[in-house]
């Protein structure tokens, strides 16, 4: 069991980086404790791939540290590091049989002929691939081989963590379902430190017990899928997680009060904002409360889409837009309602970041 420390780590591609702009990893310090399930979630491009390679050793980062417990390994190649990485695509042996792809690393490293049995036998029945165990990987199908590499990825009962690269991007979407939901199982079984890769919320918040949230290379906020719901400590998270996201009203803060346009919504605790900062009021479509015309703040409804397990409605509140999850039996046939918001859900956001309330508010 191993503990992976990141210590100052930032990474560029470029030789001679000239500014921030230059790096596919912006600095960053962060301990993935043994055994624990992360998510690196963001989008395309942010630099999670990077992140990966990085723990992995197929990138050595320009600048930091890593180590696992107290062991430097920032200079190690990826075979000395006891490390199982599971790419996009599959990485198998199409000639060989699925019980002899998933024995592969372990007969690698010399592994007793009883143990290699039962330990294939175990994670070809938690990836529900007993029955191809002696078909060829050549003639499975897409889904099946990317089954095989998750499984060679997990097989090795004595990795320091197993890393996996956005793995379901191949599967078929029924399977994909099946499989997230498998992986966090399977992950409460093996009790290894998995690190997983995904653009897609649903994904990291399914599996993870704290998901690492990244834009434009940056850490923005480390939290348990609850954290980041109910406390994202910016304006990209609160976007990013939730569909739809976050509201952000433009406000003005008078104590207890965040005024927009000629509505002065209360909040639960009163805030500290400066005139010169860019502040916003965050609100999740779950915490406004849309109802008959009479009851609250007036607000005009543009469209309301039906989502099947619920309907959003976006509406304009003194101009600006916001969506708004509706009651199930709300008539919405008018297009003038009302809107209340759920006072100790809202945030404050100066220039995206979430501000700390200065005192508790009300009486
Ligand atoms: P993600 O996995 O989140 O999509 P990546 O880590 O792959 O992001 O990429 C982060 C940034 O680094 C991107 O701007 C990408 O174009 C750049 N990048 C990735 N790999 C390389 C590479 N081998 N050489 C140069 N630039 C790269
Ligand atoms: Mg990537």
């Amino acid at each position: 069991m191993t503990t992976l420390r990141l210590e100052k780590l930032a990474h560029s591609y470029k030789a001679n980086p000239a500014g921030p702009q230059d790096y596919a990893l912006k600095e960053i310090n962060q301990i993935w404790q043994t055994g624990g399930a992360y998510a690196l979630l963001g989008p395309s491009g942010c630099g999670k791939t990077t992140l990966l390679n990085i723990l992995s050793g197929l990138v050595t980062p320009s600048q930091g540290r890593v180590y696992f417990d107290d062991r430097d390994v920032t200079e190690l190649p990826t075979e000395k590091r006891n490390i199982a990485q599971v790419f996009q695509f599959p990485v198998i042996y199409d000639t060989m049989t699925v019980r002899e792809n998933l024995a592969f690393p372990l007969k690698n490293r010399g592994m007793d002929a009883t143990f290699i049995k039962t330990r294939v036998d175990e994670i070809a029945s938690l990836l529900d691939l007993t029955r191809d165990l002696d078909r060829r990987a050549k003639g499975l199908t897409a889904d099946a081989k990317q089954k095989i590499s998750l499984g060679r990825g997990l097989v090795r009962p004595d990795v320091a963590a197993v890393l996996f690269d956005e793995p379901l991007t191949v599967i078929d979407p029924q399977l994909k379902w099946e499989l997230r939901s498998k992986l966090k199982e399977i992950h409460r079984k093996l009790a290894v430190t998995m690190i997983y890769v995904t653009h897609d919320q649903t994904e990291a918040l399914t599996f993870a017990d704290k998901v690492v949230v990244m834009s434009e290379g940056e850490v923005v906020q480390i939290g348990t899928p609850e954290e980041l719901f109910e406390k994202p400590a910016h304006r990209f998270v609160g976007h990013f997680i939730g569909s739809p996201g976050m509201n952000f009203l433009p406000c003005v803060i008078e104590g207890t009060k965040a005024q927009i346009g000629q509505f002065a919504v209360e909040l639960s605790a009163a805030y500290a904002a400066t005139a010169q900062a860019n502040i916003e009021m965050g609100i999740r479509p779950d915490f406004v409360t849309l109802s008959a015309p009479g009851k609250g703040f007036p607000i005009q409804i543009d469209r309301i889409d039906d989502l099947g397990r619920n309907r959003i409605a976006h509406v304009r509140l003194a101009g600006h837009k916001l969506a708004v999850t509706v009651p199930p039996s709300l008539d919405t046939s008018r297009s003038e309602m009302t809107i209340a918001f759920e006072s100790s859900r809202i945030g404050i956001f100066a220039d995206g970041k979430r501000l700390e309330p200065q005192s508790r508010g009300g009486a």
